[in-house]
């Protein structure tokens, strides 16, 4: 039987630990037997912490292709993404393309997909903040409009898609990095990243900042920075090469703050157990949220709205914007999760559901 040819485009980090938990399922049967999965790499993300280290704890496959595109001005990374892409799909031909999340390389790949006629399936469809000046939600509205199989990682990316008339090849099947963070749960025993770094168990706060929201205004982020400085916790805070660069630029060492100990970017692993003993999590990171809410530790976000809209009814995450005094505020708050729901993003086996729509979908062309 000819297997089912399907190429999986990724580029940056969140998607590499997104495509962990498709391309894990897919070295079992049956989904070994019967698909022929190919991977592109655009190349986004390209720091060894940012790309590499990734591969390497999750035991992910090399790339086949990789495009090395780089940062450069969003415009022109899409450009010379698709014109890559472009390449490798009139190369293969596949069945089947698989875009995950919302980068610049999601809607690269899914507008390239879509000039040659490929079918697209989104993993991790109809997610939406219903704010068209964030460069996510642009891709993400614009790979929904042109995909086929939509894989949606909670009930209300299912209804966000019904509310713009998509109910067709809507599926609910759960979060694919809820699937990775239980599978890795067995790798987490024993981490020495908290002595690495001096720090005892629930006596630290972790942040990450990278959302173009945060770093456009970055005079308010340095606000956020000295007023987190009065505090006595350390901060342990990995910084997003983006954050860096513009930090960089408007000449902040975040060394000046004593408190806050700025490190490059960690691995994954190593980020989950930062998550798990942190006393709180300061983000604006989509992937963070959920993470917190599955270590069940309390989070602030620094954003007005999120996404994941569930979370905010758990009260695990407070929204706080760029809001310095809601900010303390929620710092000092004792927070307790209410309503603890682990089924709210699938049970796990994600990817099983989605390998086996891609299947039944393939049998019908
Ligand atoms: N992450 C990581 N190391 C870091 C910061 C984040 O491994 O130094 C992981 C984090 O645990 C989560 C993912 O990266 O799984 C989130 O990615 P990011 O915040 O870049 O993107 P977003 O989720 O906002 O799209």
């Amino acid at each position: 039987m000819k297997k089912v040819k399907i190429i999986s485009i990724v580029g940056a980090r969140p998607q590499f630990i997104k495509l962990a938990a498709v391309a894990e399922r897919m070295s079992f049967e049956p989904f070994r037997k019967t698909f022929l999965h190919i991977i592109i790499h655009t190349g986004q993300h390209y720091d060894y912490e940012m790309s590499k280290i990734f591969f390497q704890e999750l035991n992910l496959p090399e790339a086949d292709y990789h495009l090395e595109v780089k940062s450069q001005l969003p415009s022109e990374q899409i450009g010379r993404m698709m014109e890559g892409i472009e390449k490798v799909l009139l190369k293969e031909r596949p069945d089947i393309v698989v875009v995950y999340g919302d980068t610049n390389t999601t809607v690269a790949g899914a507008i390239s997909a879509a000039h040659l006629k490929i079918p697209i399936a989104h993993i991790e469809a109809g997610l939406r903040s219903f704010r068209r000046d964030m460069p996510e939600e642009i891709n993400r509205v614009l790979t929904d409009r042109i995909s086929s199989l939509f894989f949606c990682p909670t009930k209300t990316a299912v209804q966000n898609l019904k509310r713009e008339g998509q109910t067709k090849n809507v599926y609910f099947v759960g979060d694919v990095m809820y699937d990775v963070f239980l599978s890795v749960q067995k790798c987490l025993k024993q981490r020495q990243i908290l002595n690495t770094l001096g720090v005892c168990k629930k006596h630290y706060l972790l942040m990450t900042v990278h959302r173009k929201e945060n770093l456009r205004m970055i005079k308010n982020l340095i606000k956020i920075f000295e007023c987190l400085a009065t505090l006595k916790e350390t901060i342990i805070f990995p910084v997003h090469p983006g954050t860096q660069r513009c930090l960089n630029e408007a000449g902040c060492d975040v060394k000046k703050f004593k408190n806050i100990k700025a490190i490059k970017p960690i691995g994954y692993l190593d980020m989950l157990y930062l998550e798990k003993n942190a006393r709180k999590i300061i983000t604006d990171s989509g992937g963070v949220q959920k993470e917190a809410y599955w270590n069940k530790t309390p989070c602030i976000v620094l954003r007005d709205e999120t996404e994941w809209k569930e979370l905010t009814t758990s009260k695990c995450v407070i929204l706080v914007g760029n809001d310095e005094k809601k900010l303390l505020s929620a710092l000092n708050k004792d927070c307790k999760i209410h309503r603890y729901n682990d089924k709210i993003f699938g049970n796990g086996n994600a990817a099983d559901k989605i390998l086996d729509k891609i299947l039944e979908w393939s049998y019908l062309q």
